[in-house]
């Protein structure tokens, strides 16, 4: 049997113990990126958040089943939404169809998450191929009575919802009155939110799809409320996201969800706190944010990010800076480097479940099970590296059984033998160190690095680790 596991549910606000639907299996749905752009690093925070979620069920015992969405419908993110479509504005900018732009962007997505261990969901789907199954959504919330069509138009009408405000804990009256809308006058309340336009703000929408209602495309909320039920059912175990998805996109999702089905339809919502830099939020909207490739130029390792990540608790701001981010390098990069030195030792036989590989393990997914507090597992980490009573075996048994929810790819970490033309740019940097030709040598050094090794100049002269292979 899976070993017992608590979670914080933003709908509850209390840590609980979690409850599967089906005994020892998961259901988990984390909203997918919207691909006008390339994910940015504070998008990417969330995605290791559900990675390290799913990655800790796996280990404990659980099937795990995680879906995630693609959102390339070049749609509105919500009703208020002023400016073009971004999908829209991406492909001009590029010249470029919206169904290419959302290929190259959704192809980028998973390159940067692979690049920070994120495993793939076992269930990839896009928003393009389930127009029909937003429809069909649509149609019943018209039906049952809480939607209604207004010039081709279909709104959600949120006064039917009584629960309506209590996710988020909104304000609707306070909210309406400082926020800058253009009056909609298809709308009884401006409250109610839109599940279909085919009388859009935006008349020139490439992506356009034939409904009972006119050829329009769908609101962005009801992607998540079809999909979901598709792959998981109407009543599913847990549902992922930003912080900022709270008062808006999941608060009108479960309104879609729970009216249609009748029923409570998610247990468990969780969502990740943002990635900060000094100026506030980083967001996708407001340009200059930074994107994995920027930090591998930088010469950072995209797995030191992770480890970033990993010292900090998922309901935390982190506040993102290149010191943290070279501070998180080093640390993991001596982690790797002990790694290393433990596999060159001798192999020695151990046994898995003395006393204190058990005291071990036990603090560690306690750690884990609580909340995912990752920053607690990390200490435990750090404590078997320097526990002098255990071998080189047990070390790297412990670390390698850790690494399941980790994914800091430790147990890959065996940096084997430099090739020849690996061995060839590492003399040439020496020779340009010699000659303090020092712009040379930087440039041998990023080359080394986007072949996965990191360097470090020390007395004993230059120190190498495989960081990827
Ligand atoms: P988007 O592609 O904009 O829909 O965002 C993808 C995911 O990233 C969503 O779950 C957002 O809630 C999340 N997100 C957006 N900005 C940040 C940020 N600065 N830090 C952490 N997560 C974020
Ligand atoms: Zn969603």
């Amino acid at each position: 049997m899976p070993k017992q596991i608590s979670l914080f549910n933003t709908a509850t606000r209390t840590v609980e113990v979690f409850k599967p639907i089906t005994p020892g299996e998961v259901g988990i749905y984390c909203c997918g990126p919207t691909v006008y752009n390339y994910a940015h690093i504070g998008n990417l925070r969330t995605y290791v958040f559900e990675d390290v979620l799913r990655r800790t069920f796996d280990a404990i015992g659980y099937k795990v089943n995680h879906v995630m969405n693609i959102t390339d419908v070049g749609h509105l993110q919500s009703d208020a939404d002023d400016g073009d479509d971004k999908m829209l504005l991406a492909s001009k900018r590029e010249q470029k169809s919206p169904w290419d732009i959302a290929e190259f962007y959704t192809k980028e997505f998973f390159r940067h998450s692979e690049a920070l261990g994120v495993v793939k969901p076992h269930i990839v789907c896009k928003a393009t191929d389930h127009i029909q199954e937003m429809i069909d959504m649509v149609e019943q919330l018209v039906a049952k009575g809480f939607a209604y069509e207004a010039n081709g138009n279909v709104y959600f009408e949120v006064s039917k919802f009584d629960d309506y405000t209590k996710f988020a804990n909104l304000q609707l009256d306070a909210q309406q009155a400082t926020e800058r809308v253009e009056k909609d006058e298809n709308k009884r309340d401006q409250a109610d939110f839109c599940l279909w336009f085919s009388q859009s703000k935006y008349p020139n929408q490439i992506m356009k799809w034939d409904s009972p209602w006119g050829v329009g495309f769908p609101g962005w909320h009801i992607e998540c409320s079809a999909m979901s039920r598709k792959y998981l059912g109407d009543r599913f175990d847990i549902h992922c996201g930003g912080i900022d998805h709270i008062p808006v996109h999941h608060t009108n999702e479960i309104a879609q969800s729970d009216c249609c089905h009748g029923h409570q339809t998610v247990n468990l919502w969780m969502h990740g706190a943002f990635l900060t830099v000094d100026s506030g939020k980083m967001s996708k909207s407001a340009g200059g944010f930074l994107t994995v490739d920027r930090l591998t130029e930088e010469n950072f390792a995209p797995l030191a990010y992770r480890y970033l990540i990993l010292t900090a608790h998922y309901r935390s701001e982190l506040k993102f800076s290149f010191d943290a981010l070279e501070s998180a390098q080093n640390a993991y990069q001596g982690l790797l480097e002990k790694i290393q030195e433990w596999r060159s030792g001798d192999v020695i036989d151990i046994n898995e479940d003395s006393e204190t590989l058990r005291e071990y393990k036990q603090k560690f997914w306690q750690a884990m099970c609580e909340d995912l507090h990752t920053p607690s597992a990390l200490t435990v980490v750090w404590s078997v590296v320097k526990d002098k009573h255990l071998n080189n075996s047990e070390k790297l048994h412990l670390v390698t059984d850790f690494d399941r929810a980790l994914g800091l790819e430790l147990a890959k970490v065996d940096r084997g033998d430099l090739s020849e033309h690996e061995q060839t740019l590492m003399e040439q940097r020496k020779l340009a160190r010699d000659n303090k030709q020092w712009a040379e040598s930087d440039r041998l050094r990023d080359e080394l690095l986007a072949l996965g090794i990191t360097l470090k100049d020390s007395k004993n002269g230059m120190e190498w680790t495989r960081v990827k292979k």
